[in-house]
């Protein structure tokens, strides 16, 4: 009975230790497989990441340039040199801050930047300029070489420094079409250019 009784209690312990053994492989298979599909996962969850968040930026710099547009429709002209951003306020639903900023409101001139002028991708800098909201984008105008005619312009999705050495300010001044591509050049511009415009609309290019 005893000898019955201690053969089984063997058997026993061999059961569980097989099951331990055989639960610890399943475990190592399930972690494997685990790692194996993060693997996998992560970089599809990066790329479809990064699509939405280029997708955020395309439609800012549509919805900028129609409201520039409506701007120069209205007035008849490009914005003043640098102030694009503050100019097109009123065409993109912030009236109030672009009121606000006129009455100087905010003594400091701490105004928040529209959601429509920050580009997901790009760092943020702290704008040093007093009267006005940075934005992480730049106004690029096509002038014929006079200077004085413009041919058309786009809003690319660029910081633009205004002193080299400082960091970028977003404060989206007008910058020469010609010398977009050598400012540029150094600069990450994580998102597709926005489209050029010419005083009869959208341009293809
Ligand atoms: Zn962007």
């Amino acid at each position: 009975m005893s000898d019955f009784s201690s053969d089984s209690r063997a058997g026993c312990e061999d059961r569980a230790q097989l099951q331990r053994g055989a639960s610890l492989v399943e475990l190592l298979v399930v972690l494997f497989i685990i790692g194996l599909m993060m693997g996998l996962l992560l970089p599809a969850l990066q790329g479809a990441r990064n699509r939405v968040q280029a997708t955020e930026c395309e439609n800012n710099v549509r919805q900028l340039a129609l409201g520039l547009a409506q701007y120069i429709d209205a007035k008849e002209m490009l914005p003043a040199p640098g102030q694009w951003t503050v100019a097109v306020l009123p065409y993109i639903e912030q009236r109030l801050l672009a009121d606000a900023m006129k009455n100087h409101a905010d003594a400091g001139g701490k105004y928040p930047r529209p959601p429509l002028m920050k580009c997901p991708m790009q760092n943020d800098y702290e704008s040093r300029l007093r009267t006005i909201g940075y934005c992480h984008y730049s106004l690029v105008v096509d002038r014929l070489p006079n200077g004085l005619v413009e041919r058309g312009w786009v809003i690319q999705d660029r910081p633009c420094l205004e002193e080299r050495s400082e960091p970028p300010w977003y404060v989206g001044p007008e910058i020469r079409y010609s010398e977009q591509e050598e400012l540029f050049s150094n600069l990450e511009g994580p998102h597709q250019a926005g489209q050029y415009m010419t005083s009869n609309g959208p341009q293809p290019q």
